[in-house]
């Protein structure tokens, strides 16, 4: 069986800056996959490049073995791929109930509006007493707790998590990550990138370190927290 994401010998950058250069991984069904790295070295790049975002300049990506590299953002979502951008991403002129029937709307494949409100508002109560909100005027937080049930109403096969915890308080990162664990028990595939290792690590089950637009180690969180080699490229 294919994984269910694969990069190979990805090229990327912007206009003549390459940031990718040769950046291959794979991300098997059901998994978390995490991507680290210092800042700069093209995390979110890859995101956006997987997601349709940015155009890729050579090698190819596979999604559920059918190659995605040159499709459309809107056409790569409708498939099961979803991107939760850093800086959140919701609708801010509307509500908190329309920018998740938005998406629900649109992607929600198998599950009715009723079903799907009485979780995510189960889950995040505090969403569910703001839904008639505008979403650009609530908190950080909550709106990122907003992006995060946006991805959900979308029923991914495959989410991308651009520094879910960029900002928020640590009871609100908890929380967040707390789902994402939960969408991982139902089934969804993950990739996070992240600023906060300890998250990182306790959620993911292989791990990619990016140094200058390449993967330069690759392992298991229990290998990163025991080696230095790793730690180094992490830090350098
Ligand atoms: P961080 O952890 O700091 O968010 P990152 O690993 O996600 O970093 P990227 O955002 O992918 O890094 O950026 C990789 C490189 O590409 C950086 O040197 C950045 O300055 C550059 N870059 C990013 N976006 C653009 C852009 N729109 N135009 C030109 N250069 C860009």
């Amino acid at each position: 069986m294919p994984p269910m994401l694969e990069v190979r010998d990805l090229h990327a950058g912007y206009g003549r800056i390459e940031v990718l250069r040769g950046l291959s991984f794979r991300v098997p069904a059901g998994s978390v996959v995490a991507l680290l790295g210092s800042n700069g070295v093209g995390k979110t790049t890859t995101l956006r490049a997987i997601s349709g975002a940015l155009p890729v300049t050579s090698g190819s990506i596979h999604f559920e073995g059918r190659r995605i590299d040159g499709r459309r953002p809107d056409e790569i979502a409708r498939d099961g791929l979803v991107l939760v951008p850093e800086g959140r991403g919701v609708f801010p002129g509307l509500t908190v109930e329309e920018n998740l029937r938005l998406v629900h709307g649109a992607m929600g494949r198998d599950r009715s509006w009723a079903d799907f409100a009485d979780e995510v508002f189960g889950v995040f109560p505090r969403l569910g007493e703001r839904r008639a909100q505008l979403a650009g005027s609530m908190s950080g937080g909550e709106q990122q707790m907003l992006a995060v049930c946006r991805a959900m109403a979308a029923s991914p096969k495959l989410v991308l998590f651009d520094e879910l915890s960029m900002g928020l308080a640590p009871l609100i990162v908890e929380n967040l990550f707390e789902h994402v664990r939960a969408m991982r028990a139902r089934g969804t595939t993950v990739v996070l990138v992240e600023q906060f290792l300890t998250h990182a690590l306790a959620l993911a089950d292989v791990c990619y370190v990016l140094s200058r637009g390449v993967v330069s180690w690759a392992g298991e969180p229990a290998e990163l927290r025991a080696g230095t080699a790793a730690v180094d490229y992490l830090t350098a």
